[in-house]
């Protein structure tokens, strides 16, 4: 496709020059200044005004000079026309240019309205309504340092294992604990903030320390199924539970521990507001 842009002059002013002779042919007050101004135009609509240049026409012996040319006479003579009548480009050669700041500010000011007025939930999936996914959140938010073997003995037991199977590298006081169990099922998560330290194909061990400790746990008479999840500094790295694992170190499906808050809600999304997408617990909080 060709594309048709480039310069183009018109002329926005016809002046004369008083009580100038030509240098030529002598004739008095014989000259025309014409003032063009160039503007560059896209497939010929003038987007933004350029320059203006000017020229002088004898109307008796036809001689043309450009304003290089000017004797000093001429030069004075011009600069007094421009202040008494001064040659400005016209608006419309800006033409292009304003209509792309407006067409920028109504795209902007729709968006905006978008942003302020728009439907609420229009872009919320059902996925994002699945009150699991919000527990989850909620649970991983909750992650944090175990103080009190009274308070939180499950986590505490664990803590004390782990720490004692750690590999070197991780720093025990920068792992944080979250555990919860339902019925037959216990969710255990993890926060290790200086995982960097540790070697993507090595972080697996994690999962296998974890598990070792929960096999050799007191207390957990009942529970069938374990769901473990581990956070990086700033995301899920590590995934287990019993269908399913993510354990390739890096980044992890945090949503594949679902299954531990039940079956997936079979409703009318329209039907769950902010207020009853909590889920309603059954479980068993170990921290209190
Ligand atoms: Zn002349």
């Amino acid at each position: 496709m060709i594309f048709f842009f480039g310069t183009r002059a018109s002329k926005i002013k016809e002046r004369q020059l008083r009580n100038i002779s030509c240098p030529y042919c002598n004739t008095a007050n014989s000259f025309t200044v014409s003032t063009y101004s160039r503007y560059f135009h896209f497939f010929w609509i003038p987007i933004v005004p350029l320059f203006k240049s000017s020229i002088a026409e004898c109307g008796h012996c036809k001689k043309s000079y450009a304003v290089a040319n000017f004797s000093p006479e001429m030069k004075r003579s011009f600069e007094q026309e421009n202040q008494r009548d001064p040659a400005k480009r016209p608006l419309w050669q800006g033409l292009g240019c304003m209509a792309l700041l407006a067409l920028f500010a109504v795209v902007f000011s729709i968006s905006l309205y978008g942003t302020f007025f728009g439907p609420k939930d229009a872009n919320k999936s059902s996925k994002a309504q699945d009150p699991r996914r919000m527990a989850l959140q909620e649970d991983i938010r909750n992650i944090g340092p175990v103080f009190s073997e009274e308070k939180a003995p499950l986590t505490y037991a664990l803590k004390e294992c782990i720490n004692y199977e750690l590999v070197s590298g991780i720093d025990p006081t920068k792992i944080e604990y979250f555990t919860q169990i339902k019925e037959d099922r216990f969710l255990i998560l993890l926060k290790v903030r200086d995982m960097k330290k540790v070697e993507v194909s090595s972080r697996k061990i994690l999962i296998d320390i974890i598990e070792d400790c929960l096999y050799a746990m007191e207390g957990l008479n009942g529970v069938n199924d374990f769901y473990i999840g581990i956070e990086g500094k700033w995301n899920t790295v590590l995934v287990k539970t019993p269908l399913e694992e993510d354990l390739e170190g890096r980044f992890a499906d945090k949503y594949k521990l679902l299954p531990f808050y039940g079956e997936a809600p079979v409703r009318n999304p329209r039907e769950v507001d902010s207020s009853s997408a909590r889920i309603t617990s059954d479980s068993l909080e170990l921290v209190k």
